[in-house]
């Protein structure tokens, strides 16, 4: 099956441990933190995918293991490879 591209070849994974933190600290709110750093985001305008393994992917598309999106500070996430946030519309 030469034509057949398996997508899931091309997503990468990053532990949300990996880029979170030492001190975060979620102090709750009406408003999801930064969840790198877990300080408020004003005008969140970057998104990371977290999945329920504790992982980034690198991938925008639903899965079945999603979490959701996670708003990331401008800041936070220049640690991020830049296929693992995405601009929120
Ligand atoms: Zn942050």
């Amino acid at each position: 099956m030469k034509n057949t591209i398996d997508l899931h070849q091309w997503l990468f994974e990053i532990p949300l441990d990996d880029v979170r933190a030492e001190n975060y600290e979620d102090k709750g709110g009406p408003k999801e933190p930064c969840i790198c750093c877990g300080k408020k985001v004003p005008n969140p305008k970057y998104s990371v995918h977290l999945l329920t393994n504790g992982n980034l992917i690198s991938s925008a598309e639903d899965f079945d293991n999603s979490q959701g999106f996670f708003p990331i500070g401008a800041t936070c996430r220049k640690k991020l490879p830049n296929n693992f946030y995405f601009v929120d519309p």
